[in-house]
């Protein structure tokens, strides 16, 4: 049975970056991946923070577009405008990144096993059961579970993770009619915490999508429904289709386990307010990296719990308010929504937003709608003790 000091198992971007440094800081990493190419099928939006070039390597040839704002659309087409007149995130070509970080991990020494599907685990001696007919195994000093959201790895010590459905449309609307440099939210009580989205690629192509709690079916009976109404989708050209799931956010979830850490989608590390996992799930590798190779230093598996404490004292206040905003988005019809956004505009909320909003953090922005009455104005008042209450 070959032995390594990690392995990784899902060469997902979370999985890749988590391998890179830890070969980078000379430990003996395999990555075990089930497809057998990486990367495909698309499932993201590929929207992701200017945060990214601080946690993760981010070269220019992967971004499709930097993102200077966008505009957000009430069920009636009231538009909040947001923008910060430079670039707030980017649109990333997420194929070609997921296989960049993956090469990354390969030339920093990881090895890479593509058709290696995980079937099962040891978590107190680290051996992994590989889903092939001679049945092989590989043992690990640390096995780390970055096998996105259905992950067989966190399944061995969590209950069944509960998810989002998200379907997404390549479209071509065949002339110039898309500013690139701004997306468009759409929210909508169907869909409720969840929202649809317009990101552009170019001036005539863009991903049209949406997440919600909601079966592929009815997903697609909304999507559709945009495109027929919104003026600037009219007559679309649908190029490709995609299905994917975004994990709910649990913040009950256990990420150690014996030799055991998950990591990403796996550890249901993903924004609760937008579904994103990319920022999160890169910090996370980097403050999972300084445990695992301190515990693998000193051999010493009960160090892997200082990623957990290091996770929630990173994570824990900013997932609080974007759980409690979460909920209070599934609590609201549309009158509810619609209202919200016409007092925000009446409010002057769109400079508050401009200036405020992060597309990773929104406990800033909430906090300044706080301080200057915004939130007592839009939201009922027991809704708006219950977020007050978190700065307390
Ligand atoms: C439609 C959609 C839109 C999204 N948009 C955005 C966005 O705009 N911005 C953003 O930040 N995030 C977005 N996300 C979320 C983002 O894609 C994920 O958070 C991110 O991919 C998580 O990376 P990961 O490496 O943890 O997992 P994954 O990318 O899911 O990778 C897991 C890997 O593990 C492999 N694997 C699974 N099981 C096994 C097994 N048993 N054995 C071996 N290998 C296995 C898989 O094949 C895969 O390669 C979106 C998600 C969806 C579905």
């Amino acid at each position: 049975m070959k032995n390594y000091d990690v392995a990784v198992v899902g060469a997902g971007p979370v999985g890749s970056t988590f391998a890179r440094i830890m070969a980078e800081k000379g430990f003996e990493v395999a990555i075990l991946e089930k497809k057998k190419e990486i990367g495909v099928p698309l499932q993201c939006a590929g929207l992701v923070g200017k945060r990214i070039k601080e946690v993760n390597v981010l070269p220019n040839e992967f971004i499709i577009n930097p993102v200077h704002g966008g505009f957000l659309h009430s069920p009636q087409d009231t538009v909040l405008s947001v923008s910060k007149g430079k670039p707030e995130a980017y649109v990333l070509d997420r194929v070609k990144y997921d296989q960049f970080l993956a090469h990354l991990a390969e030339d920093s020494g990881a090895e890479i096993l593509l058709n290696h599907g995980v079937e099962k685990i040891d978590s107190v001696n680290g051996v992994i059961n590989l889903k092939n007919k001679e049945k092989t195994k590989i043992s690990a000093g640390v096995v780390v579970g970055a096998d996105g959201h259905s992950s067989i790895v966190s399944s061995t010590f969590n209950p069944l993770a509960e998810s989002f459905q998200a379907a997404q449309y390549l479209i071509d609307v065949g002339e110039k009619r898309f500013q690139t440099n701004f997306v468009h939210l759409y929210v909508d009580s169907r869909v409720s915490p969840g929202f649809l989205w317009v990101i552009p690629l170019s001036e005539s192509t863009a991903r049209v999508g949406l997440f919600a709690d909601a079966n592929y079916q009815q997903l697609t009976i909304i999507l559709n429904e945009l495109l027929n109404k919104r003026s600037e989708l009219r007559g679309a050209t649908i190029l490709k289709k995609y299905y994917g799931v975004i994990p709910r956010h649990d913040p009950h979830k256990q990420l150690v386990k014996d030799r055991v850490i998950l990591l990403g989608d796996a550890a249901s590390q993903v924004k609760p307010t937008t579904g994103g996992g990319l920022i999160m799930g890169f910090t996370s590798a980097e403050i999972a990296s300084r445990a695992v190779s301190k515990a693998l230093e000193v051999d010493n598996v009960e160090i892997l719990t200082d990623y957990n404490k290091q996770y929630q004292e990173r994570f824990k206040k900013e997932l609080k308010v974007q759980l409690m905003v979460h909920k209070i988005f599934k609590s609201l019809n549309d009158d509810n929504l619609e209202y919200m956004f016409q007092k925000l505009k009446q409010e002057g909320a769109e400079d508050i937003i401009s200036h405020y909003g992060d597309i990773d953090t929104q406990s800033t922005l909430v906090k300044e709608m706080f301080k200057r009455g915004i939130i007592f104005s839009i939201l009922p008042k027991m809704l708006s003790w219950r977020i007050s209450s978190l700065w307390k």
